[in-house]
């Protein structure tokens, strides 16, 4: 018998946690307030700032979303960001991908302060995660994997996690909150050799690699607990996962579905680090 992981009740239980954070700021005169600077018409990213601005409003999260052309210089770019991290009412900063050609987010996002730095898209920000130190945000996908895990009751210690992706947005960081749980991690790739044997050493299997049904019935250990992050649009138009979870159920113990897995939750954590910074920034909280 193999569990689906419910994302949005997990998702709903976070947004309990930031209305609670969001009434003790306004009780001492504070909103916390997001900005999220998007160039791209990129379908998939309007999607998920549109989720941002609606769960800003539900939450009494302030969101101003600044829109660029998809073919922004990135002059433009660095420059709103900075004047944003200059700005007081701010307190938390996104720069959404993609990004026009030929700018990377690892460059642009140096404008962000790592205490503003709330999806963890400054490099600083991951080197101040792989140190250990308290301070900075990690992406908000990779905060999202541990909660679901936690929420899922899921042990960490001293057990085989595999993260199948090593971007800097959500397999790097997955990774470093994974090793800081005291799991023994293992990260795979495009060139890792017999992936399928790889994964399987894993008690808990995440899969970031944004390849549809790239992990079947043979990647996976008997009662292992599988999250899926990919998000991949079908032929359909639907939206799936890395994982065939077909073939999986019935194998792992437990698996977040595509849709309603760590999306949800990423977006109520996004709202959870915001409220935070608004906190630190305020000096009321550390
Ligand atoms: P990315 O930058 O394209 O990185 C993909 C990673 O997967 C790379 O490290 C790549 O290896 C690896 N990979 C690709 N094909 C592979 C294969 N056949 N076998 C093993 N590894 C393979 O993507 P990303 O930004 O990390 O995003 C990953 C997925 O998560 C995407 O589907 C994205 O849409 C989704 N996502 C979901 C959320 C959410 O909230 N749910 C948020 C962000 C992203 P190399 O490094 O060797 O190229």
């Amino acid at each position: 018998m193999t569990q689906l992981i419910d994302g949005k009740a997990i998702a709903a239980a976070v947004g309990e946690q930031v209305r609670a954070q969001v009434a003790a700021l306004a009780a001492a005169g504070v909103t916390p307030r997001l900005a999220v600077v998007i160039a791209t018409a990129d379908d998939g990213a309007a999607w998920y700032v549109r989720s941002i601005n609606r769960a800003a409003a539900r939450l009494g999260v302030g969101c101003a979303v600044h829109e660029l052309a998809p073919d922004a210089r990135e002059q433009t770019i660095t420059s709103l960001l900075a004047s944003l991290a200059e700005d007081d009412q701010v307190h938390g900063i996104v720069c959404q991908t993609p990004l026009p050609a030929g700018v990377r987010i690892e460059r642009v996002a140096q404008q962000i302060p790592p205490a503003k730095d709330v999806d963890g898209a400054n490099p600083q920000s991951l080197g101040m995660l792989a140190a250990g130190l308290p301070d900075a945000y990690p992406p908000a996908t990779a905060a999202a994997v541990v909660e679901i895990l936690a929420q899922a009751g899921t042990a960490l210690e001293g057990r085989r996690a595999v993260v199948v992706g090593r971007s800097t947005v959500v397999g790097k960081p997955v990774a470093l909150l994974l090793l800081a749980r005291n799991a023994t991690l293992t990260i795979c790739h495009s060139r890792t050799e017999d992936l399928a044997s790889v994964c399987r050493e894993g008690d808990v299997l995440v899969a970031a690699a944004g390849k549809p049904a790239l992990i079947g019935a043979g990647h996976v250990r008997p009662g292992a607990v599988v999250i899926d992050v990919g998000i991949s649009a079908s032929a359909d138009g639907s939206l799936v996962g890395d994982v065939d979870t077909q073939a999986v159920t019935g194998i792992a113990a437990a698996i977040t579905p595509v849709p309603g897995g760590v999306g949800p939750v990423t977006t109520m954590l996004l709202m959870r680090q915001t409220a935070h910074a608004a906190g630190v920034l305020a000096g009321l909280t550390s």
